[in-house]
Order: structure tokens, then C-alpha cells, then sequence
């Protein structure tokens, strides 16, 4: 990650990199007020504080160095930064790589025109609300540190096209994620998570999610259901993982490793778990009825809860683009689930229904064209159908490969 950062200079930022590198910090900071630098590497130098004449203003009240458009300070020492790193007025992107930081100032909000900030190898345990508040910032990268959570404010980012948090310990993602309207890539691997959000199906620029190495015990069934431009779902090493939803046949999915041990009882105590053709797969929690044959004759009449988000649905004309200013009047949990139903209807007739509580659930694997599906251990897919009519249909019509 770093090469490309730093090899993203031309060849004359490359000679000044290298000048910085033999140069003391003193020296290199004098240099960059002459001759105005745009780039400042003061990579590897011990530093135990962050350098505060960056943060000193001029008479006018202009800051020193609002020529610095790209600070790199990988490796030294630095806990904590400045609040006064706000008139550093010109940066776009701040890389402070293996450090020893355990907090982030609420000020670097106040950066004007942050595009990237890169934490990674730091000690941080906590990120501040007001990392929502950053005007601009596109790239966030947080791998390596100990979050346990990220702030729900998160979802205030509306330029954010990539975040990076793999190597914490969280255990939730927030639902307000899906509010990065221009998330283009997400990786959480490595983490502690048992769900993803299904607000990410709202993500309609997401290209890639990677999971990896977590203990998810579904994905959200609606995945790459709605959108052309997720390309990419890596969920390998979720040993709990039975089946990924039916929407992702034809992306790039990587599920090495997943299936691989029981799943306690105890641990899915709320879910259903069907079995179909000796596969099996645990349905998100939100789903209380799932028929698995036709001859099984469990017609249920559907909860008032069913007929009250379809009809709601419907009504409102909901889907994963409508406002939430057009729900304000149904309670916050009702308005979600409204929007966010559990599926759509898979069936290859059009049907598209939106599913809620009960589902027509069929399992398959089918010979996918990735390498991954030759291993033992290939997870099957999981299909939602909204109704007797669309299941016999869904099983009746071969998937084309
Ligand atoms: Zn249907």
C-alpha cells in the first residue's frame, strides 16, 4: 500500500524523497518553505511529536506550510497529533503509517481538504464522531489498530469511496455505513463479525467487499441483487459460513475455507437453518417462515408484520434509493426494515417481490467458472422466492452458465 502512495510522485518528487530521507527534519522543513514544497516525506525519523512549525501561521495569519499537499510520516513516534493540524489548510493526504497513535484530534475534521488519511500499525481504540465531519475525505485506511466499533457518524462521509479497517476487532459494522453513498471498496477482514449490515445493498457504486477471516453466519441476501457494479465478494476463511446469496453466481466470489466447522445451536439460536439436498444454510434472523418443498403443505398465513412492510413497501414505493425523509413518519426500526427488505424474489421471471419475514428458500451449487469451486469445501448458494408460483418456476428453469 505504501509503494503506491509514495510511487505516485513523478521523478522529481522520487529525487526529493531521496534528499529527505539523508536530510535532518530541520533541514527538510526549511527547504520546503523555500522552495514551497508540495510533498513532505519525513518517513523514518524518530520523531516523538508531530513537528508544530507545520502547524504555525505567518503574520497574516496564513499558515507556514499551506503549500503541503501530502505529508508522510510512516514510522516514528508520534501518540498523539496537534490540534492545531487544522491549518494545515492545503493537505489532501496525511500518512501516518506505524506510528504510536491512540487517538485522533476532532480537529482533523477541521483539515479543509483531507482526501486521505491513512492510519494504519497505530494503537487506536477509538475513532472520534467527528471523523464525519470531514469535508472531503475520499480515502480512510484504519488497518492495524484495535477499533472495536466504528462511530455510526461514519455514515456522514458522503465523499468516502474507500475504507479499509481490516486487522481490528470489530464485532458490528453500523447500519449508517450505507449511507457512504460513493463506497466504491470495503474490506473489514479480519475482524469479528458475525453480520454485515444489509444497508450495504444500498451501496450502488460498490465494487468490491472483502470479509475474509471473520465469523459471519450469512451476507446479506439481497447482494449485488440491484447493481452492475459489484464485482468482487471475498468471504474466505468464514469457517460459519454455509452459503452465499444466489444474486453473486456470476460475480467473483472467493469462499475458501468457509463451511468448515459446526455452527452451535446456541450461536444461532435466533435463525432458521434449512437443509435442501443435503446443504444447509443459516437464514438471517429477520426471516421466521422458509419453505424448502412444495409437498411440505406448511401454508402459513402470512404475520401481520408481512403484510404490513409489503404493503408499506409498496405504498411508499420504497426501494434502497428512497429517501428517508419520505419514512419519518414510521418508527426508525420499521422504517429500515421497510426499506431494506431481506430480498428480492430470485425468480428468473421478473418477479422481483421484496421479501420481509417469509421466504420459499432453495439451495444449489452449480459449476461456477471460478477456481474456487473445485475445492472440497465449496459453499453452496441460497435462493429467496416469494411464493409457491416463483419456487417451482426458480427450480424449473435451468441457470444458464
Ligand atoms: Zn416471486
Amino acid at each position: 500500500m505504501e509503494e503506491n502512495n509514495q510511487a505516485s510522485g513523478t521523478r522529481s518528487t522520487s529525487m526529493i524523497q531521496e534528499d529527505h530521507e539523508a536530510s535532518s527534519v530541520e533541514d527538510i522543513l526549511k527547504e520546503a518553505i523555500k522552495n514551497r514544497h508540495q510533498i513532505l516525506y519525513l518517513n523514518y525519523k524518530c520523531l516523538p511529536e508531530f513537528p508544530m512549525v507545520l502547524c504555525s501561521v505567518k503574520e497574516d495569519g496564513q499558515s507556514l506550510y499551506d503549500h503541503v499537499e501530502r505529508l508522510y510520516m510512516k514510522r516514528n513516534l508520534l501518540e498523539t497529533l496537534p490540534s492545531g493540524i487544522s491549518r494545515l489548510c492545503g493537505l489532501k493526504e496525511l500518512y501516518l503509517h506505524s506510528n504510536n497513535l491512540s487517538s485522533l484530534p476532532d480537529e482533523l475534521s477541521a483539515v479543509p481538504h483531507l482526501e486521505s488519511l491513512d492510519v494504519s500499525e497505530n494503537c487506536l481504540q477509538n475513532l472520534p464522531s467527528s471523523i464525519g465531519r470531514c469535508p472531503c475525505l475520499q480515502k480512510l485506511i484504519l488497518s492495524n489498530n484495535q477499533l472495536n466499533q466504528l462511530p455510526p457518524e461514519i455514515g456522514n462521509i458522503k465523499t468516502l469511496e474507500t475504507l479499509i479497517v481490516n486487522d481490528n476487532h470489530l464485532s458490528l459494522l453500523p447500519t449508517e455505513i450505507g449511507n457512504c453513498v460513493k463506497l466504491k471498496s470495503l474490506n473489514v477482514d479480519r475482524n469479528r463479525l458475525r453480520r454485515l449490515p444489509r444497508q450495504l445493498t444500498r451501496l450502488v457504486y460498490l465494487e468490491e467487499l472483502s470479509a475474509q477471516g471473520n465469523k459471519l453466519l450469512y451476507i446479506p441476501m439481497d447482494l449485488g441483487c440491484c447493481t452492475d457494479a459489484l464485482r468482487s465478494v471475498y468471504v474466505d476463511n468464514n469457517p460459519h459460513l454455509e452459503a452465499v446469496p444466489f444474486n453473486l453466481w456470476k460475480k467473483d466470489v472467493g469462499a475458501r475455507r468457509c463451511g468448515t466447522l459446526p455452527i452451535l445451536e446456541s450461536e444461532y439460536s435466533a435463525s432458521l437453518r434449512v437443509n435442501v439436498d443435503g446443504m444447509s444454510a443459516l437464514l438471517p434472523p429477520e426471516i421466521k417462515v422458509a419453505m424448502t418443498t412444495v409437498d411440505s403443505k406448511v401454508y402459513q398465513v402470512p404475520s401481520l408484520l408481512e403484510i404490513t412492510l409489503k404493503y408499506v413497501n409498496s405504498v411508499l414505493g420504497c426501494n434502497r434509493y428512497t429517501s428517508q425523509e419520505n419514512l419519518d413518519t414510521l418508527p426508525k426500526d420499521l422504517a429500515e426494515r421497510v426499506r431494506f427488505p431481506i430480498s428480492n424474489c430470485s425468480a428468473p421471471n421478473g418477479c422481483d417481490n421484496k421479501i420481509f419475514t417469509i421466504a420459499w428458500v432453495h439451495l444449489l451449487k452449480i459449476k461456477w467458472a471460478q477456481p474456487w469451486q473445485e475445492d472440497a469445501n465449496s459453499i453452496g448458494l441460497v435462493a429467496f422466492l416469494c411464493s409457491e408460483t416463483c419456487y417451482k418456476i426458480f427450480k424449473r428453469i435451468p441457470i444458464p452458465i
